[in-house]
């Protein structure tokens, strides 16, 4: 008997099983607690309902683990033509099937499988939500690092001796906070984030039509929540699509990526033990379009040969980056023209036709 999640019993015949099954000899095959997925064959009138494992992709289901969620939430998940779970199985990693009767068998590392599962337990929540898919993406996409960008302005710069008669000033906060890292960091500012603020402030002043905005300051906030190495990156790239999405006015995105050597090889994107233990490390950013260089910082040592090609990977990797950003910012357009057309108020009825003079 399966539990298939139903009031009614639910036998699964041995010649339904993909296995030839001796009399008596089952739990060679299947034990109690084993997870299977298998189709409903039929159910008669008096609700019988019979299962078979001879359909495809019918089997056995070894490790992983199983959450449930509402049957009704079930297409929801999957997404147009399974849009949205393949969108959760190629940013976790993880293998995913998901039942018709509610129950999804997740298969990963324990890290990837706990994210995909929030990211399930996301859409049941907000099923009826506009925009599910970028609230996702948005969740899940950061990894090791989970960061906030706010942006505010062009406002009034203050303190008022600090106003430019012929420019904006692009000011950055960059700020960790102290739960980001494993040890927790003393609060406030440091030299680091003193010198990230800079960096990152004049990254963006390149690209900011600042002299559209004199005596302003267009003010950037970028709040690590977790940091596992990269997080200028991670905070450059959001900050950039912040602005964009705040209507500043740019030459172009700005993105951000690093590349590195650990233990003498090349390496894109290094995470915390990489950096903290590796050779080198090589923070970068671009604007994709004209392939200009707007941040380059590079801690350790690299050799000329080994510099081009982390260079080049980093490069190759903010045109991907690019494109999720452009990608964020259509999403997030398409799902506000959706809202405001279902807050729309309803056409008026056709006026009626002119009394007769
Ligand atoms: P980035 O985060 O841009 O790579 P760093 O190379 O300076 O900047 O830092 C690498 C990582 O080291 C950070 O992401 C963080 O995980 C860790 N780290 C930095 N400063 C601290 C700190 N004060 N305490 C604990 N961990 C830190």
């Amino acid at each position: 008997l399966v539990d298939i999640n139903s009031p009614y019993p639910a036998p699964l015949h041995a010649t339904e099983s993909p296995w030839r099954v001796e009399f008596g000899d089952t739990a060679r095959y299947l034990k109690v607690g084993d997870v299977i997925m298998c189709h409903v064959l039929s159910v008669d009138e008096i609700k019988r309902v019979q299962l078979t494992m001879q359909e495809r992709e019918a089997r056995r289901l070894n490790g992983g683990m199983v959450i449930e969620i509402s049957p009704t939430k079930v297409p929801r998940v999957i997404g147009k033509q399974g849009s949205m779970v393949s969108l959760i199985m190629d940013l976790t990693g993880c293998r995913i099937y998901v039942g018709q009767n509610g129950r999804i068998w997740l298969d990963g590392d324990d890290r990837s499988a706990a994210v995909a599962a929030m990211a399930i337990r996301l859409i049941e929540e907000r099923a009826q939500a506009v925009g599910l898919t970028e609230t996702v993406r948005e969740r899940i996409e950061w990894g090791g690092n989970k960061v906030l960008a706010a942006v505010y302005g062009p406002r009034e710069a203050h303190p008022r001796h600090l106003q430019d008669p012929a420019r904006a000033l692009v000011q950055c906060r960059y700020n960790m906070a102290p739960f980001s890292v494993s040890d927790r960091k003393r609060p406030g500012p440091d030299r680091r984030s003193v010198e990230i603020s800079k960096v990152i402030s004049e990254a963006f002043a390149s690209v900011v039509f600042v002299e559209q905005f004199p005596r302003t300051s267009v003010d950037i906030f970028i709040e690590v929540l977790q940091a596992d190495a990269g997080t200028r990156c991670a905070g450059l790239t959001a900050a950039s699509v912040a602005l964009a999405d705040a209507g500043i006015p740019m030459r172009d995105l700005v993105t951000s990526c690093a590349s590195g050597k650990i233990g003498g090889v090349v390496a894109l994107d290094l995470n915390k033990d990489e950096d903290n233990f590796g050779d080198a490390d090589c923070p970068m950013a671009i604007v994709p379009r004209t392939g200009e260089i707007v941040l380059l910082q590079m801690d350790g040592h690299l050799t000329a040969d080994e510099f081009d090609r982390a260079m080049g990977l980093s490069i190759g990797a903010a045109k991907k980056i690019n494109e999720i950003q452009r990608d964020a910012l259509r999403r997030r357009y398409e799902s506000v023209a959706e809202q405001a057309r279902l807050e729309a108020p309803p056409p008026p009825p056709p006026s009626e036709a002119p009394p007769p003079p």
